[in-house]
């Protein structure tokens, strides 16, 4: 980021914009060799070794010899001490809450139950007290956080902050959650739909890391996706990129929780699973029916097959689309394993256009039920200011 303020091109612009180009470089990887850094930010290694000399001096970041491949290197991560970040994942039915340093350590996790109809009031209270704990237990103090992302399971406009459409979430309609949790707070809170998230986390941590065309199925009670393509999360126009569980499959299908009829969301999602099993069965969870079948429930192990039946005909499409190298399955359904992905695979190579050599592999997420929560980290710290004299842009 250049600083506005100094004519383009002066020494001080160039070397303040190097310096930012490192910061960001080590946000993004997660830390890596100085070598590595000249390869990312296209800087020359003296350049890099002076700059990173600088920011390990004033505590930006911190440097530690290493050995890769047999061979000496400085291993270079954005300094610990610099403080905490936290990172909240709202799903339909529960929270989950993480606390880390920036360089992405997490030190402190929590995780509970939410009621039906939850209420944005009420969670973000519960998560200032939640927070409070959290820091008390690992000896810190509110000052030392420096920043929160938000997590939500709801198209989010970041435009004007909001979900984006009325009725999916009732009690967070209309909130600009960004808002009101920083003036609780009293420090910068970045909000983004968890499906988003979800795919920053696999593409930093999981299992889309060293990729750059990626889509990340996030598939629980609702289904989403996030896009990943030239090595960069897709937001789109107003940040609504990836709304994937609201794409028309069936066009007289079921009414979807968003207005719409016929959404993959509304024949493939959570409670249309449940739906299409016997009430006699005594199932009530989407976690219930994956036991059943890997437990071998026929009837189980048929419902989650005609879901990923119906989600690999819509990934097909996008695939037609965007020409992905690798489809990364997360949420709360992927654990069902081959039962969800072959399915699933099956119908994806039976419609999409490219050849057999050109088929996308599609593997299960790394990061489980974490992966939102460790996104909301991720996004936070890339976009909390970490050094005043870098962000005078
Ligand atoms: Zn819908």
């Amino acid at each position: 980021m250049a600083d506005r303020r100094r004519t383009p091109g002066s020494q001080t612009s160039l070397r303040e914009a190097n310096r930012a180009r490192i910061v960001d470089a080590v946000k993004k990887h997660g830390g890596l060799t100085q070598v590595e850094l000249a390869g990312a930010t296209g800087l020359s290694p003296a350049t890099v070794s002076n700059i990173v000399k600088e920011l390990s001096g004033s505590g930006v970041l911190h440097t530690a010899p290493s050995t890769r491949s047999g061979r000496r290197a400085m291993h270079v991560t954005l300094a610990h001490k610099l403080g905490l970040v936290a990172g909240v994942h709202f799903a339909t039915r529960h929270m989950r809450i993480a606390l880390a340093d920036v360089a992405g350590t997490v030190v402190a996790e929590n995780h509970m139950p939410l009621a039906k109809d939850h209420r944005a009031d009420n969670e973000l209270d519960r998560v200032m007290m939640l927070l409070a704990d959290m820091l008390d237990s690992v000896d810190a103090s509110m000052s030392e956080l420096l920043g929160l992302g938000i997590a939500l399971p709801a198209p989010f406009d970041r435009r004007n902050g909001v979900i984006a459409r009325r009725g999916i979430m009732r009690g967070w309609d209309n909130v600009v959650v960004a808002d009101v949790m920083e003036r609780r707070l009293g420090r910068p809170v970045f909000v983004d739909n968890a499906a988003n998230l979800t795919a920053l986390a696999e593409l930093r941590l999981g299992a889309a890391r060293g990729r750059d065309d990626v889509i990340v199925l996030e598939i629980d009670d609702g289904i989403g996706a996030g896009v990943i393509l030239g090595g960069r999360l897709l937001r789109g126009h107003s940040g609504l990129a990836g709304e994937f569980g609201h794409t028309v499959v069936v066009e007289d299908g079921p009414v979807c929780r968003c207005g719409n009829r016929g959404c993959l969301e509304a024949v493939a999602g959570g409670p249309a699973i449940l739906d299409s099993l016997s009430d006699a069965r005594g199932i009530n969870k989407l976690g219930d029916v994956i036991v059943a079948a890997m437990d071998g429930d026929p009837a189980c192990i048929r419902a989650i097959a005609d879901a990923g039946r119906m989600i690999g005909l819509a990934t097909a499409n996008v695939c037609n689309l965007l020409d992905p190298e690798r489809i990364v399955v997360a949420g709360e359904l992927s654990r069902a394993g081959e039962l969800l992905l072959g399915p699933l695979r099956h119908a994806v190579e039976r419609s999409v256009v490219v050849g057999r050599d050109a088929w996308p592999d599609i593997v299960q997420g790394q990061l489980g039920i974490r992966a939102a929560t460790l996104g909301a980290v991720a996004n936070a710290v890339d976009l909390i200011p970490l050094h005043p004299e870098l962000e005078t842009a």
